[in-house]
């Protein structure tokens, strides 16, 4: 998990009976103070296009580098700030820092690629988010087609406005993916209705391919459905030589997997930016 993290986790916490819970409470009380202190930071992972061989967008990945808990992923704090409503100033400093990032890639004349930002279903339903993006993306001069959003299945159970916020994102100019494609309690038929991107294919049933015929089945499927549907499709945590080749003979178009890069700080991904790299 360290090494997922790109870092070093302090050895302050040990696998005892409860670590847990002092764990989540020590980042329970810290949270609302890491904001200001700055401890938070913004990881980057490549999507690489299968036909081109080309790095297409970066997922940002927040980390909380916390003074005792180490190098934390967001698995840790997302739903703790989510809870909490922290979500929202959190969120908002996350695209602000997408922004400034991506402002500092264009001035360097890297711009053949998109930075997509998770958004939970707390900041995804908020009145006038897109008003709010928009306003932020222009403080920078930059404009919807720099991101991609991405939301999972969830969002749409908790609010009824979820829908409508689709289309007026999408109006707007903004690309938006289901994330965590098929672990949520979804309807194929509200996939037809809703203007979205592209989908992401959850990386468990991506994992489990090369051994699971069941597994090579739904992915085989999504994709396919994808491309009916007229969506794009990206394959989550693809980590081996063997799942990479099964995808192509699928077709899949983009993926994403340490078997590229795994989520690294600005200055580390900055090499595969180059505009003339490609990828085999
Ligand atoms: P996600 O959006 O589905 O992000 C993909 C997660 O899979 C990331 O974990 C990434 O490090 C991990 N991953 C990528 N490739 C591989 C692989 O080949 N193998 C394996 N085993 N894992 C891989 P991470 O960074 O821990 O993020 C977890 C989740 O936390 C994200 O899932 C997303 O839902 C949420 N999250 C992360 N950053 C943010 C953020 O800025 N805002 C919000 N609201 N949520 C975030
Ligand atoms: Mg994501
Ligand atoms: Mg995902
Ligand atoms: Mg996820």
């Amino acid at each position: 998990r360290a090494k997922e993290l790109g870092g070093n986790q302090a050895g302050f916490f040990t696998e005892e009976l409860g670590e847990k819970t002092s764990r989540q409470m020590l980042l329970e009380s810290s949270l609302r103070q890491a904001l200001v202190k700055g401890e938070f930071s913004l990881f980057y992972q490549p999507l690489l296009n299968l036909a081109e061989g080309r790095v297409v967008s970066l997922e940002a990945l927040v980390r909380w580098d916390h003074p005792l808990a180490g190098l934390t992923g967001p698995g840790e704090f997302i739903p703790l700030a989510e809870e909490t409503g922290l979500i929202l100033p959190l969120g908002d400093w996350i695209f602000r820092e997408v922004c400034r990032q991506v402002r500092l890639w264009r001035d360097l004349g890297l711009s053949s690629f998109r930075v997509a930002v998770n958004l939970s279903p707390r900041q995804f339903n908020r009145r006038g988010l897109a008003d709010h993006l928009c306003a932020l993306l222009a403080e920078r001069s930059l404009s919807p087609d720099d991101v991609e959003l991405e939301i999972t299945e969830g969002t749409f159970f908790t609010d009824d406005g979820s829908f409508e916020m689709v289309e007026e994102l999408r109006r707007r100019g903004f690309r938006l993916f289901i994330d965590d494609f098929g672990t949520g309690y979804s309807s194929l038929s509200y996939l037809r209705r809703l203007p979205v991107t592209g989908l992401k294919i959850d990386q468990s049933f991506v994992r489990d391919m090369a051994d699971e015929p069941s597994m090579r089945a739904i992915v085989r499927t999504v994709i396919e459905l994808a491309r009916t549907l007229g969506l794009e499709a990206i394959a989550e945590g693809v980590e081996s030589d063997e799942i990479l080749r099964l995808l192509r003979e699928m077709g899949c178009p983009v993926i994403q997997g340490y078997w590229l890069s795994r989520p690294l700080p600005p200055d580390q991904i900055r090499p595969l930016l180059d505009p003339g790299r490609r990828f085999p």
